[in-house]
Order: structure tokens, then sequence, then C-alpha cells
């Protein structure tokens, strides 16, 4: 007797392990399924984030590595072609931050490619000519942010009221972010050692010199260094700002030739994978700016 009760316990056991798989995959989206947006680096990646976020049958990976960094000079890799190869879009920056889309036009003349820096947006232009790190203005990040949301809803129409709710809500802690926003004193000058912060710099009300180093502190030659060092003795600057991630070599050749301090500044252009990323690392910026300005 016991027997009995024991197959029909196992059997009953099999049955509710069957139902339960079937429950699953009917409930799992095949990945082949999902719509798959790709981009180019960093600050994109966190504003597609935002607004793809919890949609199920949708995708978001960036092509490249975190911590690549700016797109300057970098050459496309093999794992990177692969991982476009099942892109239904490819979001970037534009303003020639992504050199190398030519290539990926060539190979896959199909993809539907998004460049957030063909709507209106403030532009800075500095000794090299237009400066594309435009995600550090809060109102540029903004306005790539929506320029996002139109070609999502323009290419996966299926999702359009789940991004809009998404990028809305999204928009609406950008705009407090904005509000919130550390203002400097008119006339305020510093030093800026990355191209990278201009717009940063800019949009709290800064006056800066600029040091063009193309993201390479050790590229600035002798002679521009003096010729920053002399306009550093001559103006009341109150700081010198590098990025993060910069080498801070000629930074210190500038501080220990005025006795002008060294601070790092958050350019967005690597992070936190998290969705709140950019807004924690800008009010972090504001503070740091609040500390070493008044
Ligand atoms: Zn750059």
């Amino acid at each position: 007797m016991k027997k009995i009760y024991l197959c029909v316990f196992v059997i009953i056991l099999i049955i509710l392990i069957i139902l339960a798989v079937a429950y699953t995959n009917k409930n799992q989206i095949n990945e082949e399924d999902k719509f798959e947006i790709v981009t180019s680096f960093y600050p994109l990646y966190i504003m597609t984030l935002n607004i793809t976020d919890g949609i199920e049958n949708v995708s978001v990976s960036n092509m490249t590595n975190n911590n690549v960094g700016c797109l300057h000079n970098y050459t496309l890799q093999t794992s990177d072609l692969k991982t476009l190869s099942k892109a239904d879009l490819f979001i970037m920056n534009g303003l020639g931050i992504e050199m190398f889309t030519d290539k990926i036009e060539e190979e896959y003349p199909n993809l539907e490619i998004i460049d957030t820096s063909t709507v209106q947006l403030d532009l800075i232009k500095d000794s090299e000519g237009l400066n594309g790190h435009v995600w550090n203005d809060v109102d540029n990040y903004i306005e790539q942010v929506e320029a996002i949301l139109n070609s999502l809803c323009a290419e996966n129409p299926e999702n359009t009221e789940k991004y809009t709710a998404n990028a809305e809500n999204y928009m609406q802690k950008l705009h407090l972010l904005k509000q919130n926003s550390y203002i400097a004193k008119e006339g305020t000058t510093v030093v800026s050692c990355n191209e990278s912060l201009a717009y940063l710099l800019n949009d709290v009300g800064l006056d800066f010199i600029e040091v063009y180093t193309d993201h390479e502190q050790s590229a600035l030659s002798s002679e521009n260094l003096s010729k920053v060092i002399d306009e550093v003795k001559e103006k009341n600057i109150k700081a010198i700002f590098i990025e993060k991630n910069d080498d801070r070599k000629t930074a210190e050749i500038i501080a220990n030739e005025t006795g002008v301090q060294i601070y790092e500044l958050d350019a967005n252009l690597s992070g936190e994978l998290n969705k709140d990323a950019f807004i924690n690392s800008m009010t972090n910026n504001y503070n740091i700016l609040k500390d070493c300005l008044e």
C-alpha cells in the first residue's frame, strides 16, 4: 500500500514540475523576439537605460566597454561588430565623437542609426572646432533623451506608451537636477584640463581657460604650458579642473607654478551602470564646484 502512495506522489510531483516549466517558458520572452538597441558608449547607454526601464521585450547593450571612456581615437573591434550584428537600432552621440560610423554603415547598410546631436543643442566651439561632449550640459542631455525617445517610438511603436512614460519620469528628475544645479558667481574663472568638461563648466556659468589635451595630458607642449601658466598668474583663477580619469601631470605643473589647487570632476565618460548614474555624478560635480569655489 505504501508503494502505491509513493507512486501517486511521484506522478503528482512530475506533473507539477512539467506545469511549472511550461508556465515559465510561456512567460519568458524569446531573446530573438526582443527589440535590440545598441548604444555607442556610456552616456548614451544611461539615457537609453532610463527610457527602456522595465520593458520586457526590449534589450539594451553598450557596444564599447564601460572603461573605454571617450571614443575619440577609438578603433572599432571585431567584438563591436558582433554586438551590432543583432541590433535593430544603433544610438550614437554624433559631433565627431564616433569616428567609425562609416565602417558600421558599410558592414550593416540596413541598420537604423540614430545621431542624437541632430536636434537643437547649445554647442561650444573650441580651438579644435565643435566640442562634441554635449551631454554634460543638462539641457543638451534632455534634448538627447528626447531624440532617443522619438526614434524609439518611431522604430518600435508597440512600446510607445511605455517609452513615453519612462522618458517623462526621467525628464522630471533631470529638470529637478537642473533646478538644483550649482550656479557660479559671475566672472569666476577656472582652468579646465579636459575639453569634455567644457559643457559642464559653461552650464554653471563659469569662465574658463581651456588646456586642450584631446584626453591626453602628456600631449601639451612646453610652449603652450608656459602660456597657460602666464595666463593663470595674470587672472584671478580659483581652481584647476581635471576629469576623474585624467593623468594629473599637466595640471600639477600648472598648480606648482601658480599655487592654484586641482579638483576632479566627472565628465560622464564612464561610471556606474545604473539608471541614476548621470544624476548622481552631476549632483556630485555641483557639490565639488560649490565646495571649491565658495
Ligand atoms: Zn572626447
